[in-house]
């Protein structure tokens, strides 16, 4: 398999892809076509521990990667020392029609587990396999979980470093004490004085930058990407839509063929992208519903097909999808033109300078066939978790909790009964104090410290609350290091020259 770039370049391998994360032209590699699963293949999925489910996805798009070197990274990555559920991505009922997908049982408790406890494995092997023999030093920009996420992958593999950059006031403590306390010897920590959407277009310039690429080359190092743009952070995510499909089948939910809806809490638009590939692989899905917060830029793309970024930047307690310019829709924006790089790379050209893009009628259309689009704000997703709590007896975190209030909202808007899936992205306790507001009101925090959230939490809804959490306190703090928005660049280097 081959990949192109969005904007109609290149030509490469899966692991060109991913090592190099973004294509040349600054667009973002897509697959030359989307492998077939058949049916019958869907079913004996059910019957595959995760890492064989994983293995069977992933190499139908990893082709330069033998099945043994795959076999090997899944099984390590999807193990159950890193994982608390053996299931990896357990499927729970939540009511008559809805089931929830727990994608936060990994180490840093949100869904980029997922892919970033792969990720490392896939990065080393692409840098062995294209004969790189300088250090790969990933750069992320994090609204919160991924920074961490990405720490914990790389945290000491031989041949790598990781540098995170948060935005300084932007995350939850939980996010903030994870990443601060990490430990190994290639990890960095740099918080930018600015948003999420500041820290992402800084690593893109810095990604963009021959100059930078000669400062690190220097000094032994090549760039590379563990955002949601890299190909290896997107292919891992294509297995759990496969998973709980399956894992429907298999507890005779459905029959096999028939329509399930899922709906997820989206920032950069990733984890609804990897449904939508799983969806031109065969996998059987009705809509996609993109659930959105108070930042509803995809929410009104797809109720009017104009993508605009004129508009305020709310903090909200779901600060993991606090993003105007969701980048994974340029990939999407390449199968709504069939294809045509030349035209989304006008768009992509047109929202940098001029802050919006308008796919027209067609498109629109064609968009609204699949997607729906809608939104919650902070009211509505405390709302959301004291209801689901009392009602169905399961405790959600606020992103959960968007999707959960806005999927109540789709089923009001269309009644469809199509079976659900709510796509959960992160443990409660990774937001403790906002679940705790849901469930008991937001009184009770105020005097709260983030720790006794979390007890109070765990004593009130008897769920228990993971060893990571309990720990943080103890942890020494390891990263201090601030930047301007203006001097990422400058920061990195700082850092490299500090070790
Ligand atoms: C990253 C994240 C999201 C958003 O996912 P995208 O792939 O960026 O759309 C939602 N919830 C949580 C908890 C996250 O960490």
């Amino acid at each position: 398999m081959s990949f192109f770039s969005t904007r109609g370049g290149s030509c490469v391998t899966a692991s060109q892809a991913i090592l190099r994360g973004i294509a040349p032209d600054g667009g973002l590699y897509v697959p030359a076509m989307f492998p077939l699963v058949s049916s019958g293949k869907i079913s004996e999925l059910g019957q595959m521990p995760y890492p064989k489910r994983a293995l069977e996805i992933l190499s139908l798009y990893l082709e330069d990667f033998s099945q043994a070197e795959i076999s090997e990274a899944v099984h390590a990555a999807y193990s159950p020392d890193r994982f608390d559920d053996p299931a990896i991505a357990p499927l729970k009922p939540l009511d008559e029609s809805t089931w929830v997908l727990e994608l936060f049982h990994g180490p840093t408790l949100a869904f980029k587990d997922m892919a970033l406890q792969l990720l490392p494995y896939l990065t080393v092997l692409s840098a062995r396999k294209n004969g790189e023999k300088r250090e790969v030093s990933i750069l992320v920009a994090t609204s919160g979980d991924t920074g961490k996420a990405a720490l914990e992958g790389f945290r000491d593999v031989p041949g790598t470093s990781c540098t995170v950059f948060y935005p300084l006031d932007g995350v939850s403590d939980v996010q903030r004490l994870q990443m601060v306390t990490t430990g190994g010897k290639n990890t960095h920590v740099i918080a930018v004085k600015g948003n999420f959407d500041d820290a992402q277009t800084g690593v893109k310039e810095l990604f963009a930058s021959s100059e930078f690429a000669e400062k690190m080359d220097a000094r032994g190092k090549v760039l590379s990407s563990a955002n949601s743009i890299n190909f290896g952070r997107l292919v891992p995510q294509v297995v759990y839509y496969f998973s709980s499909y399956a894992d429907l089948l298999s507890r005779h939910v459905i029959s096999s063929g028939s329509p399930v809806n899922f709906c997820v809490p989206t920032g950069n638009f990733g984890n609804i992208l990897a449904a939508y590939y799983a969806r031109q692989m065969g996998l059987p899905i009705n809509r996609l519903i993109c659930a959105s917060n108070r930042n509803k830029v995809l929410t009104d793309f797809f109720a009017s097909g104009l993508y605009s970024t004129h508009r305020v930047f709310f903090k909200t307690k779901s600060p993991s999808m606090d993003i105007l310019v969701s980048s994974n829709l340029e990939r999407l924006l390449f199968e709504a033109t069939d294809r045509d790089g030349e035209l989304v790379r006008t768009w992509m050209r047109t929202l940098k300078e001029c802050g919006s893009y308008s796919v027209g009628d067609q498109r629109h259309d064609w968009l609204e066939s699949i997607f729906w689009g809608g939104c919650a704000n902070d009211i509505e997703t405390l709302a959301e978790i004291g209801r689901r709590f009392r009602m169905d007896g399961y405790l959600m975190d606020t992103h959960t909790a968007v999707a959960s209030s806005v999927l109540r909202e789709y089923r009001a808007a269309t009644n469809d009964p199509t079976p659900t899936v709510l796509v959960s992205t992160a443990s409660p306790y990774k937001f403790a104090r906002d679940v705790l507001a849901g469930i008991a009101g937001e009184e009770k925090t105020a005097q709260l410290d983030p720790f006794a959230c979390s007890e109070e939490l765990e004593r009130l809804s008897g769920v228990p609350m993971p060893d990571q959490v309990r720990v943080l306190l103890d942890l020494p703090i390891r990263h201090t290091a601030q930047c301007e928005v203006g001097g990422m660049g400058d920061a990195v280097l700082k850092e490299f020259a500090r070790i």
